[in-house]
């Protein structure tokens, strides 16, 4: 078996788990959702999920499905949604473990950084009276694309200063 199709079987087992008793239905879309979700890796927008569903699943769901099953996947722990940009963004993560997201504040892009220095620092933290379910950290700061584009923009504005000058 792959490793997407380990790590699918493990997040429908605990979907079923979580869904047992619950007034929600065990839907063939909210399966699909997630067996689709188990292969993104990385951060993901819905409109990202949206495109890969149109790749890669068997059959077509609606934006509002897509909508709230993320909700409900959320709920199940079993993907994590990062409320930092404009728009949320998703993540699966069927086992919990600490994590390093470095957000653009410009263009809103995340990206993980691999650091295994914090992550033990992470994974270490405990604190009184709170439980901690899963470590993120977030650094805010600017993407290398978005420096690039403000330099052209600043030498842009410079020259036009010096022409104006002039
Ligand atoms: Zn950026």
């Amino acid at each position: 078996m792959s490793e997407k199709k380990e790590l699918y079987t493990l997040a429908a087992q605990q979907l079923t788990e979580f869904m047992k008793g619950k007034i929600t239905r065990k839907t063939p879309e909210r399966f699909e959702i997630l067996r689709v979700v188990c292969q993104i890796s990385g951060i993901f927008s819905i409109d990202e999920l949206q495109e890969e569903m149109e790749k890669k699943a068997t059959f077509k769901v609606s934006r509002v499905t897509l909508f709230n099953t993320l909700k409900l996947l959320e709920e199940a722990k079993l993907v994590i949604k990062h409320c930092l940009s404009r728009a949320a963004l998703y993540e699966c993560c069927v086992t919990p473990h600490p994590m390093i997201c470095l957000v653009c504040e410009q263009c809103g892009k995340i990206r993980k950084l691999e650091s295994s220095k914090i992550e033990n620092w992470l994974s270490e933290q405990k604190c009184k009276q709170f439980v901690i379910t899963q470590p993120v950290l977030y650094f805010h700061g600017l993407c290398r694309s978005c420096m690039v584009k403000n330099s052209i923009k600043n030498r842009k504005t410079k020259t036009k200063t010096k022409i104006q000058k002039k």
